[in-house]
């Protein structure tokens, strides 16, 4: 079998979508293993090593056995891995509503159409904010999602920058921004959005309040 037709993956499980526009719903997740970031406040580290190789014909088979209509393909950063756009494709194909998490530097234009890509736009607090492909933006539609991780006023600052900057609510109405959690209250950021009167989505990251011990991080 050629690369296209195995996947490296993590885990797959149901769970509730704890992010997006799609949160509280019951949602399939196709975690792959893999990133080449490191973002500091990363909270799946254990999705950079390890995993099963499978047949791409297997995942598809374990994904569609569940209930949910919804299934989100994320890492790790799926698109490290070349299976997985043909994956999403099947995934469509079969009726279900995929989301792609993905962190912003993986390129973004081979992701099927159908798919609802909730992209990352890295803030300074990640460590990673250099690694934003901003091409990747000339790619974004209303169905998609840019998402802003926060952990400080400073990464605040960078957000509604880049939010006027780079005209990103002309793109799609959705732009989330949530806090790192334990390092930015979220009431601050309220706050923050409410004095500037930014258009953005804020949110909790549910699972986590749902799970707080171990969750299984989206
Ligand atoms: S891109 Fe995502 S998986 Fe990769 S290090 Fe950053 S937060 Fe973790």
């Amino acid at each position: 079998m050629g690369r296209l037709d195995t996947l490296v993956i993590h885990e797959i499980y149901v769970s509730i979508q704890g992010e997006s526009s799609y949160a509280g719903l019951p949602c399939t997740f196709v975690r792959t293993t893999g990133c080449n970031l490191r973002c500091t406040w990363c909270d799946t580290p254990q999705a950079f090593y390890g995993g099963e190789r499978m047949a791409r014909a297997e995942v598809l088979s374990r994904a569609l056995a569940t209930a949910t209509d919804l299934v989100e393909v994320t890492g790790g950063e799926p698109l490290l891995q070349p299976g997985v756009n043909p994956l999403m494709r099947e995934l469509c194909d079969a009726g279900r509503t995929v989301l792609l998490e993905t962190s912003g530097e993986a390129d973004v234009r081979e992701v099927d159409p159908r798919v609802h890509k909730i992209m990352d736009i890295k803030a300074p607090g990640s460590g990673e904010s250099h690694r934003n492909r901003w091409d990747n933006l000339e790619h974004i539609t209303a169905r998609d999602e840019l998402k802003f991780v926060l952990a400080d006023r400073t990464d605040y600052e960078f957000m509604r920058g880049v939010i006027t900057e780079r005209g990103l609510l002309a793109r799609t109405p959705h732009v989330l921004a949530s806090t790192v959690f334990g390092r930015l209250l979220p009431s601050d950021l309220v706050r923050w959005v409410l004095a500037d009167g930014l258009k953005v989505r804020v949110q909790l990251q549910l699972h986590k309040h749902v799970w707080p011990a171990d969750a299984q991080g989206v």
